[in-house]
């Protein structure tokens, strides 16, 4: 069976120092641990480096953690569906949202429970995934204001996430204007100001003032050592925290092209090969069904020349021998498939 190892220490030795560097400016962390599903050993480990929110997209990974004992702040960063309001507010305290129509079910719902529901509205600016365009803002603030089962915990934007805007000092300005705004007019504090994710990591380093921000959702930084605009490495941390590791199930010399009437492969593709003579041609037992194939390096000298379902073909630069291992380090995509994937072994080191 394939396996996923995981350095605990390393994901904790990045939390540190990333919990660390935006302190320095006054920002608190939140740590997203989407990427692996919310696991809870992962989440436990992150608890203990001082960071007390943890998020994910997936009201089932927080009650997964919750029945392994985990205890934090939960927060989903998924927009609630209407038909998940009710679980929403019994096992998330924080929910990230852009619909007044939801957070009038999490109200009720809250009500029910005997709880206030913390609620953070997002604002689009300008990477279009979730958010309320800046002119509508006024108006939902002012009806979650009277609204008995939740409490506007603040606001929050993602950039970098669809549309690959860049969290830039104007876009962050705009969020900390319209906190200002809506404190002034609605003579209220929001707690949190929340200005993204791991793509926030250039602006803080390079801004002169962070303005109202006060809180970032880090994800991807904390678990593979990168910032996400250019995806370059984060000095020090760790970018190996996880490793993948397959058994070789042929090695043999071939040909580099295939021979005969060439039509679609597996996944549809009609591919084409450039004609380099005979290679080590080796053949390992993962495939696009338990992760992005495209989206794992190989720690040998050996380049992917391509995948089916369940196999994965490398060519190797020297020989190797069927039956002996191939480590590879991921990208965030291939974490995300290997973390869901029962087919993969997950073995923390
Ligand atoms: C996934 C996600 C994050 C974390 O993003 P990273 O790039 O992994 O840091 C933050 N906020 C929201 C809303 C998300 O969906």
């Amino acid at each position: 069976m394939p396996r996923l190892e995981i350095n605990i220490n390393k994901i904790k030795h990045n939390a540190v120092v990333l919990k660390e560097l935006f302190a320095q400016k006054g920002i608190i962390v939140t740590a997203v641990i989407k990427g692996v599903a919310g696991s809870p050993k992962i989440a436990h480990a992150i608890l203990t480096c001082g960071i007390s929110t943890i998020a994910v997209s997936l009201i089932q990974n927080i009650k997964k953690m919750k029945e392994s004992g985990v205890k934090a702040e939960f927060l989903l960063t998924r927009l609630p569906a209407h038909s998940e309001a009710a679980e929403v507010v019994q096992y998330a305290d924080i929910s990230l949202n852009s619909e007044i129509s939801t957070i009038k079910r999490l109200s009720e719902h809250s009500l029910k429970l005997g709880k206030k529901h913390k609620v953070i509205v997002m604002v689009e600016l300008g990477d279009l995934r979730e958010g309320i365009l800046p002119r509508d803002i006024d108006s939902i603030i002012e009806q979650i204001l009277l609204l008995k089962g939740v409490a506007l915990h603040g606001i929050g934007a993602n950039l970098a996430c669809f549309g690959g805007v860049k969290p830039s000092d104007d876009k962050m300005n705009e969020l900390s204007q319209i906190a200002d705004h809506l404190e002034e007019k609605y003579k209220i504090k929001l707690p949190v100001i929340s200005g993204g994710n791991s793509a926030n990591y250039a602006w803080f380093l390079s801004t002169k003032d962070i303005g109202n921000i006060n809180n970032l959702r880090i994800g991807e930084a904390i678990l593979l050592g990168r910032e996400t605009l250019q995806r370059n490495k984060i000095p020090k941390l760790y970018t190996d925290a996880f490793t993948l590791i397959c058994e070789v199930i042929e090695s043999k010399i071939k040909p580099s092209v295939p021979y005969g009437e060439i039509y679609q492969n597996a996944i549809g593709d009609t591919p084409e090969f450039s004609d380099v003579g005979s290679i080590n041609r080796v053949i390992i037992g993962i495939g696009e069904q338990d992760v992005d194939t495209k989206a794992v390096i190989p720690r040998i000298d050996a380049e992917i020349i391509g995948a089916s379902s369940d196999h994965l073909i490398l060519h190797s630069k020297n020989p190797i021998e069927v039956g002996s291992e191939i480590e590879f380090d991921i990208n965030y995509s291939a974490l995300l498939r290997l973390s869901i994937s029962p087919y993969v072994k997950k073995v923390f080191v």
